[in-house]
């Protein structure tokens, strides 16, 4: 077991796909973000409570780090406070084109949980869901979906066929956390990808 010293907790390998991160719940406090509120939500959770912010910085600090040929997107599934996959985009890695980071983090927590659906869990992903993912996200039923940044071109969620405004699934929804960060991760990858 690895120790994560930023959260002053464990982290161990799980479901051969990715990590799974204890983290603790820390006190609610406010972030940015745009997002809309489920109809037949649970609970709302404002991207603004601690843990929630501390999963995504794991989730953007990891697509920072990426050193490899695909396209650095990185996708968690977490209920709660606990990760239960976290997943990169391995496109080119695995030359299949089905293999985004959503939907390989989905698999994986399907998987772990030994369930159908992920309808108590939370997406957190580097950039907005493409219409493949979002489609994923809504069979599984997600609960929850944070993203960095938008994705005019290619985001089903607040872009082009916006899958959940026609869906009777309704998650609740936050995008554009920590976009500035998440945006320049794709724009850094794009430019090197160019220079070379
Ligand atoms: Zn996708």
């Amino acid at each position: 077991m690895l120790v994560d010293s930023a959260f002053g907790c464990g982290i161990i390998k799980a479901c051969g796909l990715g990590d799974v991160a204890q983290l603790v719940r820390a006190p609610a406090c406010h972030a940015g973000g745009r997002g809309f509120k489920s109809r037949h939500s649970r609970h709302f959770v404002e991207f603004g409570d601690m843990f929630c912010r501390k999963i995504m910085d794991v989730v953007i600090n990891k697509a920072e780090v990426l050193s490899v040929a695909d396209v650095p997107v990185v996708a968690a599934i977490a209920i709660e406070t606990e990760i239960i996959s976290i997943c990169q985009n391995e496109v080119e890695i695995l030359k299949n084109p089905l293999c985004h980071a959503e939907f390989l983090a989905i698999e994986s927590a399907l998987k772990c949980l030994e369930t159908k659906y992920l309808d108590t869990a939370s997406l957190y992903v580097t950039l907005e869901p493409c219409s493949f993912c979002a489609s994923a996200l809504e069979k599984v039923r997600i609960m929850e979906i944070f993203f960095g940044a938008y994705d005019p071109k290619g985001g089903a969620i607040f872009h082009n066929s916006k899958i959940f405004e026609t869906s009777t699934i309704k998650p609740n929804i936050v995008g554009g956390i920590q976009e500035t960060r998440c945006s320049a991760i794709l724009t850094n990858f794009f430019k090197q990808l160019r220079e070379k």
